[in-house]
């Protein structure tokens, strides 16, 4: 079973909107096992539309398109599968209704009334989210699947009420799992395990480069569920047995959600004293929910002054290292630690730039500090490269990968 997704709209074509549609889609079909070769955007033109549902059902059994179900004259979608197939638009009764309660404080345009009306013989999807239903059309062993544009109205469509009807079409269930990695980069995991990913066809191994870190995305195919499931299995079981040291979550886990979460279940409060990183190593922390419980108190510590009256930083140390040093970095965790009461005082220094680097501290050099209550103090020297955003953001990545190991 081959799907093709069309992204209808000028907006679309010309690059005025991001095509999440056709992302999300996409994904979604990937894993029910419906292969997807081709994704085309169309302007809002009945005669190019036409000619590329011609073109995509030379080559695909499904076109799912999304956008041009609005109540204007430009959006023709419907209008145009309708003609291609043949087919009579009529009213449907529940789809008027739907569009009719949206308008409780306003009349209703006149022209918002052919939005209830559908072709003929089609499954009418209708739009818990918006006035614009949307429909699935069978004929001679085509499928054109017709969703409105907006995300908030097609996704839920999709998800509810196209994926059932889709399923009964693909004999196949693709099951995946991603494991989270931290602390090695793609192309070093990826060389680790080479062969083992060329030889795997199912399971398949892919790996994405994330946001300073990198995951791998095992997908198996089967009859069934159960039966992708175990095909899984001896590939995850294999990778966690390589990558153990740097697998800190599956699939939607998040480092900053993983440190945290060991925090609370352990019981370890912790403080925060940031230079380089202005608040947002605490605001890391605190997105997490219930990071009440575990962080007690933050400082963002920029001047010398402030290190020494805040975190108890030694004047002489400051003047004689500078701010950005290994004994700064210390100071600053142990003070934050001893002041607050917790377990860990974290702390980070240096210099984002892109101003005040020299040739003995360039712009990228950090410090990060990890005190912890009994054991030597924890510090990382770090050469970070890209602008002031980016090198604060892997510090902050940083102290996190550091902290998982430590706690
Ligand atoms: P409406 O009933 O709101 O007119 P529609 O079904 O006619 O919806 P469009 O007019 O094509 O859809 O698009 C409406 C809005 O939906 C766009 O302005 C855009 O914000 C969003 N949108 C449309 N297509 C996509 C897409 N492929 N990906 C993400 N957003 C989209």
């Amino acid at each position: 079973m081959k799907a093709e997704i069309f992204s209808v709209g000028t907006e679309i074509l010309l690059g005025e909107i991001l095509d999440t549609n056709a992302k999300y889609i996409a994904s979604e079909l990937a894993n029910m096992g419906i292969d997807v070769f081709y994704k085309t955007s169309i302007g809002d033109n009945e005669k190019r539309l036409l000619d590329a549902i011609d073109i995509a059902y030379k080559r695909a059994d499904i076109i799912i398109s999304t956008g041009g179900l609005g109540p204007t004259d430009d959006d023709l979608t419907k209008e145009t599968f309708a003609k291609y197939f043949n087919k009579k638009l009529v009213t449907h009764k529940e789809s008027l209704e739907n569009l009719k309660s949206y308008f409780v404080d306003e009349d209703m345009p006149l022209s918002n009334l052919k939005q209830a009306d559908l072709p003929e013989n089609a499954i009418v999807l209708v739009n818990e989210n918006g006035t614009a239903s949307g429909c699935i059309i069978e004929e001679k062993n085509k499928i054109a699947v017709i969703l409105p544009g907006p995300p908030k109205e097609c996704i839920p469509m999709f998800n509810k009420q196209v994926k059932p009807i889709l399923e009964k079409y693909t004999d196949k269930v693709l099951v995946s799992k991603n494991l989270n990695l931290c602390g090695i980069g793609e192309s070093n995991a990826s060389e680790i395990i080479r062969d083992l990913m060329l030889s795997s066809k199912n399971p398949t191994i892919a790996p994405y480069a994330g946001n300073n870190e990198m995951r791998f995305r095992i997908t198996a195919s089967g009859k069934t569920k159960e039966e992708a499931q175990n095909i899984l299995k001896p590939t995850v079981d294999k990778l966690y047995s390589i990558f153990n040291e740097y697998i800190y979550g599956e699939d939607d886990d998040t480092l900053q959600e993983v440190v945290v979460n060991k925090l609370i279940e352990n019981n370890i409060t912790i403080s925060t004293a940031e230079s380089c990183t202005g608040g947002l190593l605490a605001s890391s922390i605190v997105n997490v929910a219930s990071a009440s419980k575990v962080f007690l108190n933050g400082v963002i510590s920029y001047s010398n002054e402030s290190k020494v009256y805040e975190l108890n930083v030694c004047k002489e140390d400051l003047e004689k290292y500078g701010a950005v040093s290994e004994q700064v970095a210390i100071q600053m965790a142990e003070g934050i630690r001893k002041k607050s009461n917790t377990t860990i005082g974290i702390s980070t220094t240096g210099i984002a730039g892109p101003t005040g680097g020299t040739d003995k501290k360039p712009v990228g050099l950090v410090y990060i500090a990890i005190s912890i209550e009994g054991r030597d103090t924890f510090c990382k020297k770090l050469m970070l490269k890209g602008d002031r955003q980016k090198i604060r953001d892997k510090t902050v990545h940083i102290c996190f990968s550091n902290l998982l190991k430590l706690i």
